[in-house]
């Protein structure tokens, strides 16, 4: 018998990555402006541009800090509305509040994605689009660049658990003008905290580099474009939230595991979504057409459950070792909307509001193996059976 898999524990940082690490504390080498050249944060970002294929990459304390700093960069008036989707991690908006802008929250669908019709009727009071890949689906990005580009407003992507996703063909992450990804330990690559920002634009990038503080000439220490560092000089605020160069050592190896992690985890995925989908009580939506997801825990809606079937749902699946979120029924979820109360007033948005309440998540790590999988799809599967025609429920 396969006992419960551990789901929250990440895979082990490559071994490669401690002579390093050990090189540093000897040194004790840790801030990225010690040495004149080639930090390992200095490195870490060269390295992650050159995959993402952006010109620039900056890294950060962590993605929060990109989103903040990629607002900052945009140098948009006080309280420009900012719109983002209404199922995202409480962080955002908060990144959003941060840099004196106010979030203008968008509908979002049964299937995690932004509501293009609620999108474009706002998007004409809107000064900039922070688009989060919550959970990495991918909202339709034709749409929204199309119309953001037709106002001439900035798009930032908030990749932070997207890294890996495709879009026709090109990386989430580089759609917009900006792109933020996390090192958090629940992300991809993990650092325990970190982040880092990815563009095009040498002005967004000098900007977003002197306010990550680097103070006085610092900014020499990053090789590009160095003209419009000058510009400006002591013209900006230093908001101080750079990466250190242990955090950067510990994600360079990992670099090299990304394709391994993004085709396991969607191998996993997939293979539970299928089987989930054989329920007549689960739901996993389908991705969007060009979309080629690189997922690490898999969301599906409860089919017809009234709110007392779904927290059943939700015990019966703990009983069976499965632990699942339903992002709108437990108390100050981060994810809910309505318990954002430092963005104000809190609008009416009843199909997201709809969604959250059916809305269940399981995390399932890349590393998972067959057998772990199939104890996850018998858990969710019966538990579903448990609340809904116990009689026939099956497994244990
Ligand atoms: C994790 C996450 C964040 C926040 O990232 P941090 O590095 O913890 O600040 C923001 N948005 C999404 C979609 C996330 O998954």
């Amino acid at each position: 018998m396969t006992l419960a898999p551990n789901v929250y524990d990440a895979e082990p940082i490559p071994a490669s990555a401690k002579d390093e690490i050990e090189r540093l504390l000897n040194s004790g080498d840790l801030f990225r402006y010690t040495s004149s050249e080639d930090s390992p944060v200095a490195l870490l970002e060269r390295e992650f541009a050159e995959i993402m294929g952006a010109k620039y990459a900056l890294a950060v304390a962590s993605c929060s800090a990109a989103l903040f700093l990629s607002l900052k960069a945009l140098d948009l008036p006080r309280d420009a509305k900012v719109l983002i989707p209404a199922f995202t991690f409480g962080a955002v908006p908060s990144a959003v509040v941060h840099a004196d802008c106010q979030p203008v929250l968008v509908e979002v669908k049964d299937n995690y994605r932004i509501d293009t019709t609620d999108f474009e009727a706002k998007i004409k009071n809107a000064d900039a689009v922070l688009i989060s890949h919550m959970r990495g689906h991918t909202s339709d990005m034709e749409v929204i660049k199309r119309l953001a580009d037709a106002r001439g407003i900035p798009l930032i992507e908030d990749a932070a658990h997207s890294l890996g996703t495709k879009w026709n063909g090109q990386n989430i992450g580089t759609i917009g003008k900006i792109g933020c990804f996390s090192f958090q330990s629940y992300k991809l690559l993990n650092s325990g905290e970190g982040g880092v920002l990815i563009t095009d634009d040498a002005d967004i990038i000098a900007r977003a580099v002197i306010m990550s503080g680097a103070y006085e000439h610092n900014w020499k220490k990053h090789p590009v474009l160095q003209d419009r560092f000058a510009a400006w000089q002591n013209k900006l605020p230093l908001y101080n939230t750079r990466l250190n160069n242990l955090s950067a050592a510990i994600i360079r190896p990992q670099l090299n595991e990304i394709p391994r992690r993004v085709k396991d985890g969607r191998r996993n995925h997939d293979y539970v979504a299928a089987a989930l989908n054989a329920s007549p009580h689960l739901v996993v939506p389908d991705p969007l057409g060009p979309e080629v997801r690189a997922p690490d825990s898999i969301q599906f809606n409860l089919v017809d459950f009234s709110n007392a079937e779904t927290l059943a749902f939700q015990d019966a699946a703990a009983r069976r070792g499965v632990k699942v979120q339903v992002f709108g029924m437990s108390e100050d979820n981060a994810r809910a909307f309505w318990n954002w109360q430092f963005i104000g007033e809190i609008p009416e948005l009843p199909q997201t509001r709809a969604m959250l309440m059916r809305a269940c998540d399981a995390r399932l790590p890349a590393r998972l193996k067959k057998a772990e999988l199939d104890f996850v799809i018998s858990a969710l599967a019966g538990a579903a059976e448990d609340v809904k025609s116990p009689t026939l429920a099956y497994g244990t």
